[in-house]
């Protein structure tokens, strides 16, 4: 037997679950196929599969609180972003006595940092993240980036900026560019905006860029507080190797989000937030959704969510089917 087939079975529990006559390996095939389109076909296969329990609705529920939550917290991450991108920029130009609407479009991320940069660079001499010579570590041309670089670092609450995910070449123009260096190195190269971040991405920057404190009531820096504890509920559920919640652990989930939600300092009072708390409330109290309902808006939304579409279905799906071994 390959061992790739064991490490799969080890991870499923006694539980019922879907069996299957796939190995791994063609399974890993198909989902390849899938995420291209058909997201109905694996839709389709859970829900005939029949696998749900009350844990696994529970799991569901909380997935779909995160991300009702993230929606909520749009207005305020917006305008904190915005506001950032638009402070380090205005500042630059009026420390630099540039004229107004100078920008800096021509430096790479890789043309601000030195080579070593811990946690970037591989080999000084035969460096993979200076691997060219346009990549090369240079000052910025207009007196711009490097500036901005040293910006974004005074704004992150532990000074490591994730220079990984973000095109420094846009940091003029683009906030969300400059919104995800307080977002968590893996998974959010390739997001541009905030609807197609993730929650974790969402409240990651709540936690590390200082200038969301305005905008709470409590202070961030001490811990324990609602954003973090909003932090380990997404890490549970991501790390929960069969995706099951409890009653009691989905009750303090959904307690914890309400009170992120209904913060007196600005998100008690804002549209979007108050949405959320509504959705929230529906999503705890609904008995009546069908199985099919969760597992087709649980697709949906990870369609939504460009970050780590694969991995997520594959978590998901691992927990749930069971393969056969492919000897
Ligand atoms: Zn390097
Ligand atoms: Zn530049």
């Amino acid at each position: 037997m390959k061992c790739g087939n064991f490490k799969v079975k080890a991870r499923i529990t006694k539980a019922k679950r879907l069996r299957t006559n796939w190995t791994f390996d063609m399974f890993s095939n198909w989902i390849e196929r899938i995420v291209a389109d058909p997201f109905s076909k694996l839709e389709g296969y859970i829900v005939n599969g029949n696998l749900w329990d009350k844990t696994d609705k529970n799991w569901l529920k909380c997935f779909h609180a995160t991300r009702a939550t993230k929606a909520g917290l749009k207005s305020l991450v917006e305008e904190v972003s915005f506001g950032v991108q638009q402070m380090i920029y205005s500042s630059i130009i009026h420390a630099r006595n540039l004229a107004p609407g100078s920008l800096c479009n021509l430096c790479l991320t890789e043309n601000l940092l030195l080579c070593p940069t811990k946690g970037l660079c591989s080999h000084r001499r035969n460096c993979k993240y200076h691997d060219s010579s346009q990549k090369k570590f240079r000052p910025c041309p207009s007196q711009i980036c490097n500036a901005f670089w040293k910006k974004i670092g005074s704004f992150h609450r532990y000074s490591k900026p994730s220079w990984k995910n973000t095109k420094a070449d846009q940091w003029c123009t683009n906030h969300w560019q400059v919104a995800k260096c307080f977002m968590p190195l893996e998974g959010y190269q390739d997001v541009s905006s905030f609807d197609d971040t993730d929650f974790n991405g969402i409240i990651n920057f709540m936690i590390n860029c200082t200038e969301s404190q305005r905008c709470l009531s409590f202070n961030v820096a001490s811990k324990p507080n609602v954003l973090y504890e909003s932090r380990k509920i997404g890490r549970n559920l991501r790390h929960s190797p069969d995706l099951k919640v409890t009653d009691t652990d989905l009750a303090s989930y959904f307690s914890t989000l309400n009170s992120l939600l209904t913060d007196s300092k600005y998100l008690a009072s804002d549209s979007s937030a108050q949405e959320a708390v509504i959705k929230l409330n529906q999503l705890e109290k609904d008995a009546n959704r069908t199985d099919a309902e969760y597992v087709h808006e649980y697709l949906q939304e990870v369609k939504a969510t460009k970050k780590v579409v694969t991995l997520e279905i594959l978590q998901f799906v691992k927990a749930t089917v069971k393969f056969q071994s492919s000897h």
